[in-house]
């Protein structure tokens, strides 16, 4: 932790947050303080600097012109990759994960990313749009994936990094794998409140920013019964 609080910025909201990213911070900052740990969100627009000593920044999901923008402005400030050189977390959802690659399309244009994630997105030839459900990289080691996913690009992994899960329904990267993952940088297809529906990968971040290998376990019955929900509802759409 950079300080006596656990920092965490929400990078950009009028920009990526199309699906209730919102929900990510409010998970982590609630997670955080059930276990005690002093936590501050900070929401940093668009037009303002971002700052470079935080411990999670959260990339939320955005429509194509926005995405562009966004990237061009965080390349400008460089403060994301100050914050990574020195350790600090991202989770990057969507249009936030595709941006922190070295390029990807938005609105039929390529552009560049921020290079800190081996990944490469181009245009897919159909939208993803549904469920998408995986098994998560057993390193990890967190219950498997449970998400939607609305997404026309197609994400391909360099040597670099790591899949964040094996696909088992949905698209994710390219049908087969779903996200992606090196140090303490992680980006997904789950949509939204990612957070939400896999508390485990919320706590993943927390033990990532704070170091602290034993978070004390928390009462999830409600979004376990979601993901269940969930999982039960694709598995009887694929019978
Ligand atoms: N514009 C990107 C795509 O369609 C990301 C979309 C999103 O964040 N939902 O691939």
């Amino acid at each position: 932790m950079s300080t006596e609080s656990l920092r965490i910025v929400w990078v950009y909201p009028d920009l990526l947050s199309t699906y209730g990213d919102r929900g990510n911070a409010l998970i982590l900052a609630r997670r955080a303080r059930q276990r005690g740990l002093p936590i501050e969100v900070l929401e940093v627009r668009s037009d303002q600097r971002l700052p470079a000593t935080a411990d999670i920044y959260l990339v939320g999901g955005g429509e194509d012109g926005p995405q562009a923008l966004g990237a061009q402005r965080l390349i400008a400030d460089g403060s994301l990759h100050r914050a990574v050189a020195q350790g600090s977390v991202v989770f990057g959802v969507c249009a936030g994960y595709q941006l922190l690659g070295n390029s990807f399309f938005a609105k039929g244009t390529k552009c560049a990313g921020l290079e800190l994630l081996d990944i490469t997105s181009d245009r897919g030839e159909t939208r993803a749009v549904g469920e998408l459900t995986g098994d998560i990289d057993a390193r990890l080691g967190i219950p498997p994936l449970s998400g939607f996913e609305n997404h026309g690009g197609r994400t391909h992994l360099g040597p670099d990094v790591s899949p964040l899960a094996r696909v088992t329904a949905g698209v994710g990267n390219d049908g087969a794998s779903e996200g992606a993952w090196r140090g303490k940088l992680l980006g997904t297809y789950s949509h939204g409140p990612a957070l939400a529906r896999n508390p485990a990968l919320a706590d993943l971040l927390l033990r990532w920013a704070t170091g602290i290998h034993q978070l004390p376990p928390l009462d999830d019955t409600w979004s376990d019964r979601l993901r269940s929900e969930r999982r039960a509802a694709v598995a009887a759409a694929r019978a």
